[in-house]
């Protein structure tokens, strides 16, 4: 097909007279602030046991089933009261959790099926959100589950969509075949984010036989320990990786073999999640819910979940100044300078960076709220050009005020106010 009449390049004219502007302009980027966080987690990974009811998890005081979880709670935090909130039954919990919300779930014809009806989720996903904000290839984001023919699809918000769905790795039937998958990915990709679905609780539960639902539970525990114990072991992931260890929904207070409604049994799921950034031995008592783990998990790495109706779990991870110490470092070395003028579609700054590491430039408005990540990555040391694309911004353009922008390095931070002018 053969394009003519392409509309006229954009041409940015400079108004006149800007300078005087951008002198007093300077006099507000000059002052500086240092009060963001700085988290150690590069690297998420997030399991879901399907079915797991409470009083066979960490409800039960003497933890006969999840020996391993238990152990690790020591060294992370559980939230109890967690809750599915919404529909408790797996084709809409999980939705769920990938997107922060109780998506809508639709059906379409899947070219990768082989042209036979599929589901994906109306709202964006953890993956979706996870690519396209930080600029990450599929390899990065690896949703691993057993074999299920042809795996739901994640969504196609004309923001997001299927430029940035995970890679699907559907291998296997039972749990310890998918999570021999999932070792395989991991050493093979080293993945930064990676989902684990584990399917046989509940297909347990449903077949009737106790002995059979409380021995998949004992062994999801003890892959769950596993999955930790592979993470410390490799470099890649040792003290950098968060691990959120969940399920999509219980079974009924009066009877395991089922599940789906608005009983405790149903409704009582759990959370345990640990890594560098999280408070250890931490028992929460703020109620929360599924919705809440794919906004915490954009917390962690820096991107905004716009259209999770959850929120960030802010409550279990370490306060920004620590008694440990952890309190990032301002530094003269490291630099954030706006470029040029502020108005425009596209703003430049120039970072400034006194040895290599893993980088991100952040947008708040000045009230705290996370506006954009401009960018995202390591960087070699010396001066970086970056961009921000003010106008792009879900929901409309950014609004014309004063925003911060905050440098992290290393373990240093630098901020700068800078104005907006649409
Ligand atoms: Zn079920
Ligand atoms: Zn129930």
């Amino acid at each position: 097909m053969h394009h003519h009449a392409l509309p006229p390049p954009v041409r940015h004219t400079r108004p006149r007279g800007f300078r005087g502007a951008a002198t007093a302009m300077a006099a507000v980027v000059a002052i500086g602030l240092s009060t963001s966080h700085a988290y150690d987690t590069e690297n998420v990974i997030v399991v879901i046991i399907d079915g797991v009811r409470y009083s066979e998890g960490f409800g039960d005081t003497s933890h006969t089933y999840v020996p391993r979880m238990s152990g690790l709670a020591r060294d992370g935090a559980i939230i109890e009261p967690f809750l599915n909130d919404g529909y408790t039954y797996t084709s809409r919990a999980i939705p769920a959790i990938w997107c922060g919300a109780w998506t809508e779930v639709s059906t379409f014809t899947d070219p990768d099926c082989g042209g036979t009806q599929n589901n994906y989720s109306r709202s964006p996903t953890v993956f979706e959100y996870f690519r396209k904000q930080l600029d990450q290839p599929e390899e990065e984001c690896i949703y691993v589950l057993k074999d299920v023919g042809c795996p739901w699809k994640a969504s196609f918000d004309p923001d997001y969509g299927p430029e940035y769905w995970p890679m699907y790795h559907s291998e296997g039937y039972t749990d310890l075949a998918v999570w021999g998958e999932a070792q395989t990915v991991l050493a093979t990709y080293e993945p930064k984010f990676l989902m684990l679905y584990l399917a046989e609780v509940d297909q347990a539960g449903h077949s009737g036989d106790w002995a059979y639902y409380t021995r998949a539970i004992a062994t999801a525990d003890r892959i769950v320990g596993e999955i930790w114990d592979y993470l410390q072991a490799d470099p890649a992931y040792a003290g950098r990786t968060t691990m959120f260890v969940t399920n999509d929904h219980g079974r009924h207070t009066y009877d395991w073999t089922g599940h789906g409604c608005d009983c405790a049994g149903c409704r009582t799921i759990q959370l345990l999640a640990l890594g560098p950034d999280i408070v250890p031995g931490l028992v929460s008592t703020t109620p929360r819910t599924l919705r809440d783990i794919t906004p915490t998990v954009g917390e962690l790495l820096g991107f905004d979940t716009e259209d999770a109706t959850g929120a960030s779990l802010l409550e279990i991870l370490k306060p920004a100044v620590g008694a440990d110490g952890r309190l990032p470092v301002a530094r003269a070395d490291l630099r954030i300078v706006p470029l040029g003028v502020p108005f425009g579609l596209r703003r430049d700054f120039m970072l400034s960076l006194p040895c290599p590491g893993f980088t991100a430039l952040t947008v708040h408005t000045t009230a705290g709220h996370l506006v954009a990540t401009p960018f995202r990555g390591w960087l070699s040391a010396g001066d970086h050009q970056v961009h921000w694309y003010p106008a792009e911004a879900r929901g409309g353009a950014t609004a014309a005020g004063v925003y911060i922008l905050t440098v992290e390095s290393g373990p240093g931070v630098a901020s700068t106010l800078t104005v907006h002018l649409p």
